[in-house]
């Protein structure tokens, strides 16, 4: 059999596009991942800036809602990770694990971007409960609070020098003694009063029983340890989108997103089109995700209207 249009992702932006397809009587498959399903929201505890929850909403709530909202119009979603795709030709296909294939006249790629782990004890646990990877999102939760930023690139300082809006002190983690960033980025980052940099500096522990208490800092040089309290670790260290699946049949960037043609979601093979953190270096938050995700589900509805 073959679909209209399956999409692969099943987060902000993979939901949204399933419940416009749907909603235009596409009859979407959402091949939603296994152990991600429900994309990097899963991980966190309150969302506070997704339009339409006045007292905010929790993050696996919002999925579940998306979810619902998408099956209430009739999207089949699939809980299965997809292993291989082939994107070429008037029907594309999905193959999951256990080699069943989807096939489609079009396909959504929403499979988001991983934002790199210290990869070290407790990070997960706390995940939500202090550790983020995100300063627009969780900067407000921690008003007059001491804040740890880790990373010395361009988007640790810029992090580091927003959330000093927030926080009575913000202690930048650097391994090396010197940053990465950008020497503007640098003097804006010496000259905050806020701010102070741990030279030569690594995270070796996230303490804390139910929140981040404080992390155990290891100097680089000397291998000295030390507690640093702390109510919040945000990690600026990078991320990677999700297009691995994708490499070497449609063109992606210098930095492994998906390239899409000015405005639109059309990537550079007729009939596949990609939203959210895969496309997105800029902006990654769910509204922006869900955003586009509604227009790669218009995007696919017009391409396939002109096929037929
Ligand atoms: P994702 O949500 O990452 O979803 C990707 C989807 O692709 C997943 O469902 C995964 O299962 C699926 N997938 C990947 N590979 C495959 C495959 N091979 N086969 C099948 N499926 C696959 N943003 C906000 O606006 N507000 C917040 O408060 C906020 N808090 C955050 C807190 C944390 C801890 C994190 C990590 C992010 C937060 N963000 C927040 C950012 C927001 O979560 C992302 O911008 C948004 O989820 C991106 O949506 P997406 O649909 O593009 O990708």
């Amino acid at each position: 059999m073959v679909h209209e249009l399956v999409i692969i992702g099943s987060g902000p932006a993979g939901y949204t596009a399933a419940i416009y397809a749907a909603r235009a009587e596409m009859k979407p498959i959402v091949l939603a991942g296994a152990l991600d399903a429900g994309g990097a929201l899963m991980n966190t505890t309150e969302v506070e800036n997704f339009p339409g929850f006045t007292d905010g909403i929790m993050g696996p709530e919002l999925m579940a809602t998306m979810q619902a909202q998408a099956e209430r119009f009739g999207a089949e979603i699939l809980f299965e990770d997809v292993v291989d795709v082939q994107l070429e030709g008037e029907v594309k296909t999905a193959t999951l694990d256990d080699g069943t294939v989807y096939r489609a006249k079009a396909l959504i790629l929403a499979t988001g971007s991983a934002y790199r782990e210290l990869g070290i004890e407790d990070e997960k646990r706390l995940s939500g409960r202090g550790v983020s990877w995100c300063a627009t999102c969780d900067g407000f939760f921690f008003k007059d609070k001491e804040i740890v930023v880790v990373g010395g690139g361009d988007s640790a300082v810029e992090e580091a020098t927003f959330l000093t809006r927030f926080g009575k002190k913000v202690t930048l983690v650097h391994r090396r003694d010197v940053l990465r960033a950008s020497k503007i980025m640098v003097r804006r980052a010496e000259n905050d009063p806020k701010l102070t940099i741990a030279w030569n500096s690594e995270i070796v522990a996230i303490n804390g029983a139910d929140q981040v208490e404080s992390v155990t800092l290891r100097d680089t040089v000397t291998g000295e340890e030390r507690e640093l309290p702390t109510s919040a670790v945000f990690e600026a260290i990078g991320h990677e989108p999700r297009s691995t699946l994708f490499q070497g049949k449609l063109d992606l960037d210098e930095e492994g997103y998906i390239s899409v043609q000015g405005r639109s979601t059309r990537t550079s093979v007729e009939g596949v089109f990609a939203c959210g953190d895969v496309v997105d270096h800029t902006y990654r938050q769910a509204i922006t995700a869900a955003g586009s995700g509604c227009q790669a589900a218009l995007d696919a509805e017009r391409w396939l209207a002109l096929q037929a």
